[in-house]
C-alpha cells in the first residue's frame, strides 16, 4: 500500500477534538472524510444518546465493529473514530492494518473543562460525570497506549494539532511493534521525533519525573529540543550529562547515575530517557534496569549504530576492564525513538561505524541490503532505507530469541574478534570499526573451514574496504588478540564461539574453531 492509499485514522478520548481535527486534515489532504459516529447515526436513524437509551451500548458497539471492518477495507480515507471504538482489540488491529492511526490525548483537567455540561455523551451519564470520566480514561489507557502515534492536544488549537499531524504524515513516520515475552514496545522512526517524546511517554502512563541522560557532545546539540518537548507535556525533567566515550561506560559512571537519580527523586512512576549513542543507551539503560529494581526506559539513539543496533533488542550493559559488556541486563524499553535528523551532526567516523553494523546485518539476514553496498558508494546510499532494512534484520532475530539462548547470537557476527580488539585498545578503538575488522576476520575463518567460498569472503572484505572500513586486525599480535578473546563473555566453557558467514544473508554459530585457524585468519588480515 502506498502512503496515499493508507487511511488516516484519528482516535482518542471524547473531547480531544477528533472530528474537527480529522475534518481539517481531510480538507488539507484533499481526501474523503468519514466521522464514524455521524455515519452510525445516519444508518441507525437515531442519535447516539437514543441508540444507547433504546438499544443499549452493546448495539452501538456492534455498529462500530461493522463500520470499522468496512472502513478498514477501503483506502485513502480520513476517519474520525468514536472515543471507544479502538479500545476493542479487533477494531484497533484492523484500523492499524489499514493505515496511520493517531491518538489525540489531553490532560484530564482540561478534558473535564471541555466536557463540563455536555449531556450528549452517554458514556458520561452518571451521578458524578467527572468521576466517571476519570475512571473511563483509566480503563482505556492501556488500549490507547497500543496506538503508535500520539499528539497532546492540551492547550493547543485544532490548527496546531492538524499542522503537527500533516507534518507527521508528510515525513513518513513509521512504527514497528517489537514483541517480547513480557509485552511489546514500539520503535518509532520519525524525522524530528526528538521534539515529540512527551506525548508518547505520557501515553505509556508515565506520570512523574523524567531523567534525561546524555553525553557532553549530544546534549548541547539536542538537549534543548528534547527538554522543550517534554516540558510541553508538563513533565518535570532532570538532566544528567556524562562525559562522552566508551572509556566511561563502566560501573563508576553508573554509580554517578544512581546518585543523580536519587537526588532527582526518580521513582518507578518516572522514567529514564537515554539520549545519545550506544554508550549512553547501554549505560543509562543498565542504570534504569537496576535502579529500584527497574524504572522505565526510553531509548533515544543519536548515532547510526545506536539506531540500527544498540537501542533495539533490550540488551543493556557496561564494560569491565577484563571484558566488554561483561555487566549487563535484558530490559524491555518503554519505547524507542529514532530521529534520523539527529544524524546530520554525526561525525564521519561515527557514521561509518554505523555502516559497519548495517553491512553486518546484511550478511546475517538481508542479501539485498548487502548488495546495495556493493552497488553504491556511501554517499549514494539512502540512509533511511538502510536503517529500515537493518532494523528489520535485528527485529526478526530478537523476536525469535529475546534472551539470547540460541539464534540471537548471530547478531554477534565479528564480535568475538571485535571485543578482543576493543579491550586491547583500552576501549579507544571504536566498536563499529572493531566490528568491521572482526567481520572480515570471521569471513577468513569461515573460508578456511570450508564454510563459505573464497568469493563470499572476498565480497565481504571488498564491501567493508570500499566503504572506508577497516578489514585488518594488525594493531596487536594475533596471539594477544586470541588471548583477549578467551576472556570474553561470549566464550562458552573452554571454547570460543564464532559467528561465521556461509553465504551473504546466512550465518552459522560455530563453537569448535581451533586456535590455529583463528591465528591464521588474523595473520592473513595482518599481511
Ligand atoms: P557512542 O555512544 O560512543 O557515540 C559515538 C560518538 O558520537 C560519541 O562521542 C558521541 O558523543 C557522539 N555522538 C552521538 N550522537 C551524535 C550526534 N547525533 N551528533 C554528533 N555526535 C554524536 O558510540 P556508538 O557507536 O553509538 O555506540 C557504541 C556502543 O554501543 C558500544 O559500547 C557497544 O558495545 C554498544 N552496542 C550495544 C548493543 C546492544 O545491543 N546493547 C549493540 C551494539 C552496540
Amino acid at each position: 500500500m502506498t502512503d496515499d492509499e493508507r487511511n488516516v485514522v484519528i482516535t482518542g478520548f471524547m473531547g480531544t477534538g477528533k472530528s474537527i481535527v480529522a475534518r481539517q486534515i481531510a480538507e488539507e489532504l484533499g481526501r474523503p472524510y468519514v466521522d464514524m459516529d455521524d455515519e452510525i447515526v445516519r444508518r441507525a436513524g437515531k442519535s447516539i444518546p437514543q441508540i444507547f437509551a433504546v438499544d443499549g451500548e452493546a448495539t452501538f458497539r456492534r455498529y462500530e465493529r461493522m463500520l470499522c471492518d468496512e472502513l478498514s477495507g477501503q483506502q485513502g480515507l480520513v476517519i474520525a473514530t468514536g472515543g471507544g471504538a479502538l479500545v476493542d482489540d479487533h477494531n484497533r488491529e484492523s484500523m492499524l492494518r489499514s493505515g496511520h492511526v493517531i491518538c489525540l490525548d489531553c490532560e484530564p483537567a482540561e478534558l473535564l473543562h471541555r466536557l463540563r455540561g455536555d449531556t450528549g455523551r452517554p458514556m458520561l451519564w452518571a451521578d458524578d460525570p467527572e468521576d466517571r470520566l476519570l475512571k473511563l480514561l483509566a480503563a482505556r489507557q492501556e488500549a490507547y497506549a497500543q496506538i503508535p502515534h500520539h499528539i497532546d492536544t492540551t492547550y493547543r488549537s485544532a490548527e496546531q494539532v492538524v499542522a503537527e499531524i500533516v507534518r507527521l504524515l508528510a515525513l513518513g513516520a513509521r512504527v514497528w511493534s517489537i514483541v517480547t515475552p513480557t509485552g511489546s514496545y514500539a520503535v518509532h522512526l520519525r524525522p524530528g521525533g526528538l521534539e515529540h517524546l512527551g506525548a508518547l511517554v505520557r501515553a505509556q502512563g508515565i506520570v512523574s519525573r523524567l531523567v534525561v541522560v546524555s553525553d557532553g557532545n549530544v546534549w548541547p546539540l539536542y538537549g534543548k529540543r528534547v527538554l522543550d518537548g517534554l516540558w510541553q507535556s508538563q513533565y518535570e525533567v532532570t538532566s544528567v550529562v556524562l562525559p562522552a566515550g566508551e572509556q566511561h561506560k563502566d560501573l563508576d559512571t553508573v554509580r554517578t547515575l544512581y546518585d543523580r537519580f536519587v537526588e532527582a527523586g526518580l521513582d518507578r512512576s518516572g522514567a529514564v530517557i537515554a539520549l545519545g549513542g550506544g554508550v549512553i543507551t547501554d549505560m543509562a539503560g543498565f542504570a534504569a534496569a537496576t535502579f529500584m529494581r527497574g524504572v522505565s526506559l526510553v531509548q533515544v539513539p543519536t548515532t547510526l549504530l545506536g539506531m540500527v543496533d544498540a537501542s533495539v533488542g533490550g540488551k543493556v550493559a557496561v564494560d569491565h576492564p577484563r571484558g566488554k559488556n561483561l555487566i549487563g541486563a535484558f530490559v524491555r524499553p518503554l519505547l524507542v525513538m529514532l530521529d534520523p535528523w539527529a544524524l546530520r551532526s554525526l561525525p564521519e567516523t561515527e557514521f561509518r561505524a554505523g555502516l559497519a553494523e548495517i553491512i553486518k546485518a546484511g550478511i546475517i539476514g538481508d542479501a539485498e541490503l548487502f548488495e546495495a553496498f556493493e552497488a553504491r558508494t556511501s554517499g549514494e546510499l539512502d540512509v533511511r532505507w538502510l536503517i529500515e532494512r537493518a532494523l528489520q534484520v535485528k527485529i526478526d532475530v530478537v523476536e525469535q530469541d529475546p534472551y539470547e539462548t540460541g539464534r540471537r547470537a548471530v547478531l554477534n557476527l565479528g564480535h568475538t574478534f571485535a571485543h578482543a580488539l576493543e579491550v586491547l585498545s583500552e576501549y579507544n578503538l571504536h566498536h563499529g570499526l572493531a566490528v568491521s575488522a572482526g567481520t572480515a576476520a570471521a569471513a577468513c575463518v569461515a573460508e578456511q573451514l570450508g564454510l563459505c567460498s573464497e568469493a563470499t569472503r572476498e565480497r565481504i572484505v571488498s564491501v567493508l574496504h570500499a566503504h572506508g572500513l577497516p578489514t585488518s586486525c594488525n594493531t596487536h599480535p594475533p596471539q594477544a588478540v586470541y588471548e583477549a578473546m578467551r576472556a570474553d563473555k561470549k566464550r562458552r566453557g573452554s571454547t570460543l564461539r564464532f559467528i561465521l558467514p556461509k553465504t551473504i544473508g546466512e550465518v552459522i554459530i560455530e563453537d569448535g574453531v581451533d586456535r590455529e585457524d583463528v591465528i591464521r585468519a588474523l595473520e592473513r588480515l595482518c599481511a
